[in-house]
């Protein structure tokens, strides 16, 4: 059967699963891409361009235009400004839509993907963790897909093919605890930048690999499987899993635990929800049980269980608090790469901010990014004031 042709548009082209996709795409005749974006990095945008001849390309910051005009091929056209990744959207009308931005960013270009009809492949966690109260409801109306890809929400994705939503007892996150796991817990308050950036196991973007250091990156995967698969916190569970090779797990009310495995590699899922529905050969050697020997797995306990603790708690509180929890981890971590505040300050510092989270009355994105910014603006004053440690 000859396969259907999609075309794809990827929003951060030039980061980590960005790239991915496109090699993943280069591999398969049958994915092209119709648009690529990104933030600032004119020359790799440039360069991808060349490759694949899309549409469109957009950038979002406007000062590196005139790098970027020169070298786009003929019949590409340009697209500048924070509103183009929106734009670019519309203008292209993608079969697949592959959100790969870092932060709400990527929240309006979501909403426009929508509303154009396409299959989403999220892989900006932060639109589905500030605002999945409106994606979702507006992918179900508008009867798009939304394909996680996120390794763990792919994992779960996948695991739920074998049954009936009604029949799901629980869903089991797996983490991987990040860089600093095997740190004394007394040290790892203290730890430097790049301490928190060298990742045992995953090779990721700067941000989320901080993030997965201090766990916070769970505390959003919980709130991205609440949205995605419409699950309360009691049916969420959390293990670490240091090798990352079981991706998450989905147990039914029969007792039977289905998990997803595979290499540590973003390549997979990335595929999977580029040919969605259909599994196709992907390259890389094939997992090796017996070389791997053992798996483990422990409750987190310490520093992990008050990060893993945030998530649940943006589902509790419910309204804006996943959109504070973004606002607060973004500003938090900002601070800590400018060495303003400490490692462990982090965490205390998310979950005071998330503590003061008011209630909106109407889910709506200007309501969601305004408690973004409310929450950001609350983490910059207390690191100002110099009020952030509490220990
Ligand atoms: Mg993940």
């Amino acid at each position: 059967m000859t396969p259907v042709s999609k075309r794809i548009a990827i929003l951060g082209s030039t980061g980590s699963i960005g790239r991915q996709a496109l090699d993943v795409i280069a591999a398969h005749e049958d994915l092209t891409v119709c648009a690529l974006a990104a933030g600032r990095n004119a020359a790799l945008l440039g360069e991808q361009a060349r490759t694949f001849a899309p549409d469109c390309v957009a950038l979002a910051l406007e000062g590196e235009r005139s790098l970027l005009r020169t070298e786009l091929p003929e019949g590409t056209e340009l697209l500048t400004g924070p509103e183009s990744l929106t734009e670019i959207v519309w203008r292209a009308h993608p079969d697949v839509l592959l959100t790969a931005v870092v932060g709400t960013a990527g929240l309006a270009p979501t909403l426009a993907g929508i509303a154009c009809g396409a299959t989403l492949a999220v892989a900006n966690k932060e639109a589905l963790v500030a605002a999945g109260g409106l994606v979702m409801p507006a992918a179900r109306a508008a009867g798009v897909d939304v394909l996680p890809v996120d390794s763990e929400h792919s994992a779960i994705f996948q695991c739920l093919a074998a049954g009936r939503r009604d029949e799901v007892r629980r869903v089991v996150l797996t983490a991987s605890g990040g860089a600093l796991r095997d740190w004394d817990p007394a040290a790892v308050a203290d730890a430097g930048v790049d301490d928190a950036l060298n990742h045992p196991t995953w090779d990721m973007g700067r941000k989320i690999t901080i993030d997965s250091a201090t766990l916070v990156n769970k505390a959003m995967e919980i709130v991205e499987a609440h949205w995605l698969f419409d699950l309360s916190a009691d049916e969420i569970d959390v293990v670490l899993h240091g090798e990352s090779i079981v991706h998450s797990c989905v147990e039914y009310q029969d007792g039977s635990m289905l998990a997803q495995l595979g290499r540590p590699e973003m390549t997979t899922p990335i595929a999977y929800a580029l040919n969605y529905p259909r599994r196709r050969p992907c390259p890389g050697e094939p997992l090796d049980l017996a070389a791997l020997g053992s798996l483990t797995f422990s409750r987190p306990t310490g520093r992990f269980a008050d990060a893993v603790e945030l998530g649940f708690d943006v589902i509790r509180r419910g309204g804006a608090a996943g959109a504070a929890l973004i606002g607060a981890n973004d500003a938090a971590v900002a601070a800590f790469c400018e060495g303003a505040i400490a490692f462990g300050d982090i965490v205390p510092l998310v979950g005071q901010t998330l503590a003061r989270c008011e209630p909106i009355e109407e889910v709506t994105l200007e309501a969601l990014l305004a408690a973004e910014a409310q929450a950001r603006r609350e983490v910059a004053a207390r690191v100002s004031s110099r009020t952030v440690r509490t220990d």
